[in-house]
């Protein structure tokens, strides 16, 4: 295998989002449409939200277009595209409550779209903070009560939540971002998604759109437990590239870095962002809120510094 030795520097592309908050800006210093940009697509081929390389050899590519013209550099992953999304997103208040679908039904419903699962890593987060993920229904006709007669209360599922916590949405969970959170977001390259419930707020004066037959149709009943879904990754060893979650879609990993560490990058490819502090990777500077791919092949990987990094790979 030839060695790809470039590392893919990205630039990332926000959005403005009436719940956003300040931090993409403030504390990330990207470059945002206005103050309330709720999102950062960091690592992203997604249509209409394609990040562009912004170093080396295919400096000013999209990566979509990377993705078609170069597949050498992502290695075997047997997808027609780009298969991850990475996201930064503050959410200064909360954040409607949806659910996604998984393939199959996507398949059928949604044009050929691929489904969606992700999950989030808490950046930060309000101390007693809680996240909307599942639900109480025992029953599928509990389920359906509950929504037909909104039972909000009774249906949603909070939890506590903490920073550093790893929460896995599959397709079929209800959740939602609540007020405060700041989250990195590792998802199916899909933007399929049912609103079940937006609190009775209204937005340019009406409420907006629910899809409650749909989300009837791919809801989880009885929801996945509270600790198969959320689990603290405090702890874990410093200067190692620590594997959070495999599934079929996604490897996602924790590297907190103190000094100086070195991994072999061996899989098809590695997406990875910068969450927290400074240092370097392969001489090269790193700051906080950098996205970047390393290629397939790239091998050895020496970093510097004081960082958090979450990467994710297939
Ligand atoms: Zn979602």
């Amino acid at each position: 295998m030839t060695k790809n030795r470039e590392i893919l520097f990205m630039d990332p592309v926000c959005t403005h989002n009436i719940w956003g908050g300040e931090r993409l800006w403030e504390e990330f210093h990207y470059l945002v449409p206005d103050r309330h940009s709720g999102e950062c697509w960091g690592i992203s081929a997604a249509y209409g939200r394609e990040n562009i390389v912004r170093n080396g050899t295919f400096r000013g590519m999209k990566l979509s277009d990377l993705w078609q013209k170069h597949r050498e550099l992502f290695g075997q992953t047997g997808q027609d595209r780009f298969p991850l999304l990475t996201k930064i997103i503050d959410a200064k208040e909360k954040l409607s409550i949806q659910v996604h679908p998984d393939d199959a039904y996507a398949e059928a419903h949604e044009n050929g779209s691929p489904g969606k699962t992700e999950c989030w890593y808490v950046l930060d987060c309000p101390e007693d903070a809680r996240l909307i993920v599942g639900h109480n229904a025992r029953t599928r006709a509990e389920l359906e009560s509950m929504i037909r007669e909104a039972r909000w209360g009774e249906l949603i599922r909070e939890v506590p939540v903490r920073k550093g916590d790893f929460i896995q949405i599959d397709p079929g969970t209800v959740h939602a971002i609540t007020a405060g959170m700041l989250i990195l977001e590792t998802q199916q390259n899909s933007d399929i998604t049912y609103r079940v419930y937006d609190y009775d707020r209204l937005s340019d004066g009406k409420p907006r759109e629910l899809h409650i037959g749909k989300s009837l149709d791919v809801i989880r009943v009885p929801a996945k437990t509270v600790e198969d879904s959320i689990f603290s990754t405090q702890g874990l060893p410093v200067n190692r590239l620590n594997q959070l979650y495999a599934g079929q879609y996604y490897r996602i990993f924790k590297a907190q870095v103190q000094g100086e560490m070195t991994f072999a990058q061996a899989y098809p490819f590695l997406s990875v962002s910068v969450c927290e502090g400074k240092g370097y990777i392969d001489g090269i500077p790193l700051v906080k809120g950098e996205h970047f791919i390393l290629p397939a092949g790239y091998g050895a990987v020496r970093l510097e510094g004081e960082m958090l990094l979450i990467a994710s790979g297939v």
